[in-house]
């Protein structure tokens, strides 16, 4: 069955709002406002039009326009048309052009000069020839550019210095509170204050063995005393083994907020960077700000990310030595705080297998509770936890729904009451029914239904014998879990699907994996029987024959010539390695018997359908009819299932 599960939730969340801007970011806006008007501010250029010596002396100082002269910084000479000239069409037109005050006021025009020595035996030259009373008078001008060019030179750099800054809030908002360009060594835990803490062993269903466990812890945080006096040491780490989604992050969260102690919570990959150095330096930090706020707890998440055995996968990963390093700064610090100094210390691991043994020793992770997906019973208490604020109709029965849940974690319920309360709200209706709920576990198993999807008749005449087929050979085969309902209504990627339900078992027999092998292969069975050729619509039942065929060869020594051999590796250490625990004969010989196994699955598969021809293509028929068949319909034609004891 396909499962997803809804994780985090509840977790906090402390982005910025979007609406409140940093300080930065106004700076920034000031800055860039400042390069447009800074040019204008020190701007050493003349005001007026821009003209040539040619023009000047011909237009202007032949005809006696000329005012004054101004030569600015020796670069250029701003020249001032007499008030009475101004009028004159020949420089009325740049006038109207530019018809601002300061154009009135002059200067009215300027032009560059080479050299000042060459401008000035130009112009001696040039007054010679004139009239005293046309002659003009030189001024000589500088204006300073030094500020504006330290200022011109500093803005790239002020601008950097901005954006650095705004990258490094960013990338810290990204990690929730997490590492910046200037925190890298510092651990980017998340501290949920002890006022913050809202989830209690309430919210925690069906994990009464755990929190057994767990509430000594509690009792420790809240009263050490009663546990100091008589010299009892109190554990300093536990390791929460299970499943995902099966409450680990939830428990440890309740233990922080029964004791009403502060909740430093970190994933083990966080610790590990691309840099040397800082897995080590961040652990240190954690314990370092945990240690300050004792009584506390510290939950590492995903512990496996820095505890893997040390020297396993040494083949393949390049950041080996980083994780390694990073798990001994882990192993001082636990060996470096007091037993009772407050700080208590839960992992989360999937695979406590693979963890080194040093973590696990005692005075460490001493202490593992392990948590199993739920069973129907605790399932029961989870639907109750997660349906306290939803708007039920009487018709919700909770066993029922339990009891169709097999194999769902926690965060699978909580994800299903979650669902049926959008399917609710979708469909306009107040109240939260036993179809939502249904509707909510199918989409959840099997994606969502795709009625729009195009499909031949011929396709659908394929599909329909092919669920038939699954249908009816798991209705005669005793060992496999019994079934719900088959449909020919798209949904997710598949075309077709059949339900079933897992009944709660610890250990398989071997012709339960037989069987269960036939039944998968009952859908290619039956479509070769009825239209004597097979399709390409058995891709994923052949997927899952071909593993399960060879775990049963493999791992649980099924196959009588490959004998009672398992080169199953709990150790986790094979995973890694590019050798096969077994030589290339015994490899042949696997691919041999599994291939025998299938091939002999199938025969009997078929075999078991031929006899039963006419109920196959009854079912069939009935879902081109219904597209959806359940169990009573199936009865009705194969009569009663043979129940095994
Ligand atoms: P992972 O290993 O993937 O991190 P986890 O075991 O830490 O998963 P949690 O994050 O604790 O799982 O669970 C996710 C959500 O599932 C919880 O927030 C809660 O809503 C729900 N849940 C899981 N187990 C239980 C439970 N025993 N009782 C009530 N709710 C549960």
């Amino acid at each position: 069955m396909g499962k997803i599960s809804s994780r985090d939730q509840g977790k906090k969340t402390d982005s910025p709002s979007p609406t409140r801007k940093s300080p930065f970011f106004w700076l920034a806006i000031f800055m860039i406002a400042g390069l447009f008007f800074l040019p204008s501010l020190f701007n050493t250029t003349p005001t007026g039009k821009e003209i040539s010596w040619q023009q000047f002396k011909t237009n202007m100082l032949d005809r006696g326009a000329v005012e004054k002269l101004i030569v600015v910084n020796n670069e250029r000479v701003t020249v001032f048309i007499k008030k009475e000239k101004i009028n004159d069409p020949l420089f009325n037109k740049d006038l109207k052009k530019n018809f601002d005050k300061s154009f009135k006021e002059g200067p009215h025009y300027w032009f560059s000069i080479g050299s000042i020595e060459s401008f000035e035996d130009k112009m001696e030259a040039a007054q010679k020839s004139l009239p005293e009373s046309q002659r003009v008078e030189i001024a000589y001008e500088r204006y300073s550019n030094t500020f504006p060019s330290i200022i011109s030179l500093l803005i790239p750099f002020i601008l950097l210095f901005i954006l650095w800054r705004m990258l490094s809030g960013r990338m810290s908002n990204i990690g929730g509170g997490g590492p910046s360009i200037f925190n890298f060594g510092k651990s980017n835990a998340r501290l949920i204050e002890k006022e913050e803490t809202v989830v209690t062993f309430e919210d925690v269903a069906g994990l009464e063995e755990a929190e057994m466990e767990v509430k000594e812890i509690v009792e420790f945080l809240k009263s050490p005393e009663k546990f100091t006096k008589v010299g009892a040491k109190i554990p300093k780490g536990i390791i929460l083994v299970g499943p995902p989604g099966t409450g680990k992050t939830l428990l440890a969260k309740a233990v922080a907020g029964e004791a009403q102690v502060p909740f430093f919570s970190i994933s083990g990959s966080a610790f590990v960077e691309m840099f040397v150095g800082v897995g080590a330096s961040r652990v240190r930090d954690l314990f370092k700000t945990a240690k300050e706020r004792t009584p506390c707890i510290v939950f590492i998440d995903e512990i496996d990310a820095i505890g893997r055995s040390r020297g396993k996968g040494a083949y393949l990963s390049g950041s080996n030595d980083e994780r390694e390093s990073t798990l001994n700064q882990l192993l001082t610090e636990m060996d470096g705080f007091d037993t009772n100094s407050g700080v208590i210390v839960l992992a989360a691991t999937n695979r406590a297998d693979l963890l080194d043994p040093a973590l696990l020793r005692p005075g460490r992770f001493d202490r593992h509770i392990y948590l199993e997906l739920p069973n129907i019973r605790e399932r029961e208490e989870i639907f109750k936890v997660h349906m306290r604020n939803l708007l039920l109709d009487s018709d919700v029965d909770i066993k029922i729904l339990a009891s169709q849940t097999p194999g769902f974690s926690g965060a699978d319920i909580a994800n299903i009451c979650n669902e049926a309360a959008l399917i609710t709200a979708r469909g306009g209706k107040d109240k939260i029914g036993k179809t939502e709920f249904f509707e909510a576990i199918d989409r959840i198993v099997a994606g969502l239904e795709k009625k729009s999807k195009i499909i031949s008749p011929q396709e659908k005449l394929i599909i329909a014998h092919h669920e038939a087929g699954h249908a009816v050979a798991s209705w005669l085969l005793k060992h496999v879990d019994p079934l719900l309902k088959i449909s020919i209504i798209p949904r997710g990627k598949s075309l077709g699907a059949a339900w079933y339900l897992p009944e709660e078992k610890s250990i398989r027999s071997q012709s339960a994996f037989t069987e269960h092998l036939c039944a998968t292969l009952a859908g290619r069975a039956a479509e070769e029987l009825i239209f004597g050729e097979v399709s390409s619509g058995a891709l994923d039942d052949l997927e899952k024959v071909t593993k399960e065929a060879y775990t049963m060869v493999v791992y649980y020594g099924f196959s009588k010539k490959i004998g009672h051999v398992s080169f199953y590796d709990s150790t986790g250490l094979a995973q890694n390695g590019f050798m096969k625990p077994y030589s290339e004969e015994t490899g042949k010989m696997i691919d041999e018997e599994v291939r025998l196994l299938i091939s002999e699955s199938y025969e009997k598969t078929k075999q078991l359908l031929l006899s039963h021809k006419a109920a196959l293509i009854q079912v069939a028929e009935l879902l081109l009819k219904n597209e959806i068949v359940y169990r009573e319909d199936i009865e009705k034609v194969l009569g009663k299932r043979e129940v095994l004891e």
